[in-house]
């Protein structure tokens, strides 16, 4: 059995390569890099609402920081710093390990320094503050979409969505495909380098974590702007596009939520540009429809218009 500082310095110790100050006082000190602006975004996982209790601590250590990457993606931001906020009901060794485990793996991977946090007990809580640098002028906003932009999306849709239905029982797949759509949904890939190669080429981008239909409202509000989306182009995995006559198989497309691809807008003078940065990260880029005069979000299915009440995640709706 171990304190809290004894705990501290076990499993969320480690160099901070980053900082000038990290773990162990106070507060930590940060160096910025000369000329950059510093972005800040925070995300909370709550046990029972974003996750299940049980979830694997390595995969969950992995997702809690791979939700707040996902934000500097979004934002075009190369991440530096974080820091973690732990409220525990108790002290379990190997939960810990396990989840500083996963944690550390793609905090490393991504050169992000654990500069901090704080640890109390109470009901399962993890929340996390991201610090990144944008050169300025250079960071990815909602509001920057133009009428007639492109609207793209990377990767694949509806995965982690499809997983909890399967989890939740609602859907049958083999072994196999529920363990590929667990993996999208346990160990989403942040997409930061392609947040920073869409520096000067997108508009507007935001990070689909809630749910296409909610994101993109977003979007189209802050750019003043409606999103035309064609739903027979949305990209999907090989394991989705089998689910499609399911009932439930736009919902979790559209709005399933946890999918931690990007959406962003772009001229179309740039799609050779975006085929030629899809190659080169190894990545899908696809292009879903584009921006226009008006307000929300228009769905196209096969260029007509169809009237789907598409709520994106909510938790208070
Ligand atoms: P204080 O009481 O001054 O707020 P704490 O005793 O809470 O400081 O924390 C001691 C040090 O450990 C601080 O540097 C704090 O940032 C760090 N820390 C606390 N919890 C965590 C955590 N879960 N992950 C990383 N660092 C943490
Ligand atoms: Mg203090």
């Amino acid at each position: 059995m171990s304190g809290e500082f004894d705990l501290i310095r076990r499993y969320f110790t480690w160099p901070a390569h980053n900082a000038v100050l990290g773990v162990g006082d106070d507060a930590a000190l940060l160096q910025p890099s000369p000329g950059q602006q510093l972005v800040v975004s925070a995300d909370m996982l709550v046990a029972g609402r974003h996750f299940f209790a049980d979830t694997d601590p390595v995969r969950l250590g992995h997702k809690a920081l791979a939700v707040n990457l996902s934000d500097m993606a979004a934002m075009g931001a190369t991440p530096r710093w974080a820091t973690l906020s732990l409220a525990l009901p108790e002290v379990d060794e190997d939960w810990l390990c396990g989840f500083s485990q996963g944690f550390r793996a793609l905090a490393e991977q991504h050169a992000v320094s654990l500069i901090g946090g704080d640890t109390t007990c109470g009901p399962l809580n993890l929340s996390i503050q991201i610090m990144g640098e944008v050169p300025p002028s250079q960071a990815l906003r909602r509001d920057g979409a133009q009428a007639g932009d492109d609207l793209w999306v990377s990767g694949t849709l509806g995965d982690a969505a499809f997983a909890l239905q399967s989890l939740l029982g609602k859907v049958r797949l083999t072994p196999a495909e529920a363990s590929m759509l667990c993996l999208r949904l346990e160990q989403p890939q942040p997409r930061l380098a392609l947040g920073t190669a869409l520096r000067g080429l997108a508009s507007a981008a935001l990070d689909v974590s809630d749910g296409l239909a909610g994101d993109l409202r977003h979007l189209a509000h802050r750019s003043g702007l409606q999103a035309v989306v064609e739903v027979t182009t949305v990209p999907v995995s090989e394991v989705v596009q089998v689910l499609s006559p399911h009932p439930l198989y736009w919902q979790c497309v559209l709005a399933g939520g946890d999918d931690y691809e990007l959406c962003f807008t772009a001229v179309p003078q740039h799609r050779e540009a975006l085929s030629a940065l899809s190659l080169q990260l190894g990545l899908p880029l696809t292009r879903i429809g584009y921006m226009q005069a008006g307000n929300g979000v228009q769905w196209l299915e096969g260029g007509q218009p169809v009237d789907w009440e598409l709520q994106g995640f909510d938790h208070f709706a």
